[in-house]
């Protein structure tokens, strides 16, 4: 549901995430990882070529890091941190390199195909209004938490403690 929401609050193109959930089977020497278009439409059921004798689901998203190399290396100062501590991208003022992409270590940026600029997760900052996941989220995994350099206004997301997971599992969650 995450998925959907956040595709449906920012517009995001087909095809490309700005939030998405992969899916772990793990045993103790293999692990399988997928994420069907993003976990858009569900989970459904997989063969493993080893047995599982654990799985878990995991959203994934920008994690809007303290030592960003998505704004390190933007040459042009379009990929910036907010004093509030979210990184965001300035539209206006990229070039569409593609730098910042290449550098996520987390795969958490793309090249709009509409707008030919870097895209991501803004924790629906710019529109002033709490961000779309974790109001979607119907098992809760996703919390809003005050970040600790926050002015308040700021919000970023935290899982619960001890993490819960993702039970987004089902094709018509
Ligand atoms: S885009 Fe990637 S490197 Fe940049 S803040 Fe988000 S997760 Fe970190
Ligand atoms: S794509 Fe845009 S935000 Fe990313 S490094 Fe290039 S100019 Fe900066």
């Amino acid at each position: 549901m995450c998925v959907r929401a956040c595709k449906r609050e920012n517009d995001v193109p087909d095809d490309f995430y700005r939030t998405w959930v992969e899916r772990y089977l793990v045993s103790l020497h293999d692990v399988y990882v997928d994420s069907p278009h993003g976990a858009l439409d569900g989970f459904g059921p997989v063969q493993t070529p080893f047995e599982p004798t654990k799985g878990f689901f995991v959203p994934k998203l920008c994690n809007h890091c303290k030592e960003t190399p998505c704004v390190q290396v933007c040459p042009v100062g379009a990929s910036y941190r907010t004093k509030d501590g979210l990184v965001l991208v300035d539209e206006k003022r990229c070039i569409g390199c593609g730098y910042c992409v290449q550098s996520c270590p987390y795969g958490s940026r793309f090249m709009n195909p509409r707008t030919h600029t870097a895209d991501k997760c803004t924790w629906c900052y710019t529109a002033s209004r709490a961000a779309c996941c974790p109001r979607a989220c119907r098992p809760a995994p996703r919390r809003r938490g005050a970040s600790a350099t926050s002015s308040g206004r700021t919000t970023r997301c935290a899982r619960s403690s001890p993490p819960s997971p993702c039970a987004c599992s089902s094709p018509s969650s």
